[in-house]
């Protein structure tokens, strides 16, 4: 079968074979984490024969919300960034599935970390992505031993890089235990968030999510499923979470662009509700592939086309 797609990159302000973009062992970003990066799908659609890249505004919005956070200094705007996206995409004529991640990152060849005085510059790559984690089968989970960074030390609202090394010591302590994924409690010892994934519990027919105050990611997905659970008619609350309620919660889903919507089987060995996926996650999950797919009418708005 023939492939006219191009592997091609956004790299210092120009759309290159993805080979040519290429940074310095030397660059600011690389040795100390200072840079901000947005994860964002684009799904294609076999009967309309378009791909469809899901709320990639809103991700822009926060990838520069980010940047004010950190004080990246940028002069980028969300619309700009999201047209960049769009064209680089049409020009890889992609026929599948995507997943895009944009960084703005600190470009000079300097030492000293710190967010002032120093250049930035915005670089946009592309890879071909199914599923992340499974989305079917049920995820078996456990309690990190590493809490989740605290929005007193790293700004949990930006998606810093430097961040995501609290991510990886969880995500590879549990898959080292024989886990799928890690859970994150927050410093107070609530319940945050999965190692890259917003997390949703299900008591007594309520979902029940933690707080921007438990230290999460506002995920844009979190943001998506409240208004799909609106769409649903199930009611839903946002507030602490403990330990315990895990243990005891009827169903468990994560929610998060690379995850999607996926459904969560045992926390630390104890099996959640009768080890099958709940209705009201199946639900969910069934309503968020239609919407990302552009299918679920409803929703068109928030999925762009590429073609
Ligand atoms: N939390 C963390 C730490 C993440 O990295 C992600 C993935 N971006 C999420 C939550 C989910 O966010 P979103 O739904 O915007 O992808």
């Amino acid at each position: 079968m023939s492939d006219n797609t191009k592997d091609l990159s956004y790299f210092e302000g120009k759309i290159v074979p993805a080979s040519e973009a290429k940074l310095s062992v030397q660059t600011h970003a690389f040795q100390y984490g200072t840079a901000v990066f947005g994860g964002i799908r684009g799904y294609y659609n076999t009967d309309l024969k378009n791909l469809f890249v899901f709320r990639i505004k809103d991700h822009f919005t926060r990838l520069i919300q980010s940047t004010r956070i950190m004080q990246l200094n940028t002069s980028r705007t969300p619309d700009e960034l999201a047209d960049i996206t769009l064209d680089l995409l049409k020009q890889c004529a992609y026929k599948q599935n995507v997943y895009i991640r944009p960084i703005i990152y600190t470009s000079s060849l300097q030492l000293s970390p710190r967010f002032h005085d120093v250049k930035t510059d915005v670089a946009i790559y592309v890879l071909k992505l199914d599923d992340y984690l499974d989305t079917t089968n049920g995820l078996t989970t456990c309690i990190s031993s590493w809490r989740r960074i605290d929005d007193t030390m790293i700004p949990t609202m930006s998606k810093a890089s430097g961040g995501y090394v609290n991510s990886a010591l969880a995500k590879s302590e549990a898959v080292q235990n024989g886990f799928d994924e890690a859970i994150f409690l927050d410093s107070k010892g609530y319940v945050s968030e999965g190692s890259a994934e917003n997390i949703f519990i299900v008591r007594r027919n309520k979902i029940i999510t933690p707080s921007l105050d438990s230290s999460i990611l506002e995920g844009i997905t979190r943001r998506t499923i409240f208004d799909l659970a609106k769409f649903c008619n199930f009611e839903i609350e946002v507030r602490n979470i403990t330990r315990s309620e895990l243990y005891v919660a009827d169903e468990i889903f994560f929610s998060g662009t690379g995850v999607q919507v996926a459904w969560v089987k045992s926390v630390d060995r104890r099996i959640i509700g009768d080890g099958n996926i709940g209705p009201i996650s199946k639900k969910l999950q069934e309503v968020y592939f239609n919407t990302v797919k552009g299918n679920q009418k409803e929703f068109k708005d928030w999925c762009y086309p590429v073609y």
